[in-house]
């Protein structure tokens, strides 16, 4: 016999049932979809933050130093929109509408889509 996935209440009846009550049930999925917007706030404020540094030091002179954009709070890894350039040239990583490419090890060219 199973027990409710929410308050352990021994589960009578059907094998696959998994909460005693619709407020169990319900708990649950209202828990569920919460740490679900939580993960999405807490990862749409990161892109944000990268789209916002990216602005800010593409008004710099360019190429900008990675570690420029690393010291603004910029975390790689995190981007909307992957484009390839080419095999020789690589890849050009957007933060919403601005978007970047390395030069070398070192730097990087920030470009704004649609300006
Ligand atoms: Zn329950």
């Amino acid at each position: 016999m199973g027990h409710c996935k929410v308050c352990g209440t021994p589960l009578a009846g059907r094998v696959d049932k998994q909460f005693c009550d619709d407020a169990c049930r319900s708990g649950f999925h209202n828990q569920k979809n919460r740490e679900e917007d939580s993960f999405l706030l807490k990862v749409n404020k990161v892109l944000k933050k990268n789209r916002k540094v990216l602005a800010q030091c593409s008004r710099y002179q360019q190429p900008v130093l990675i570690q420029k954009l690393l010291d603004e709070g910029f975390k790689p890894g995190y981007c909307t929109k992957v484009e390839l350039i080419s095999k020789r040239k690589g890849y050009l990583y957007f933060c919403y509408d601005y978007g970047y490419k390395t030069i070398n090890k070192k730097q990087v060219e920030i470009l704004h889509e649609g300006a």
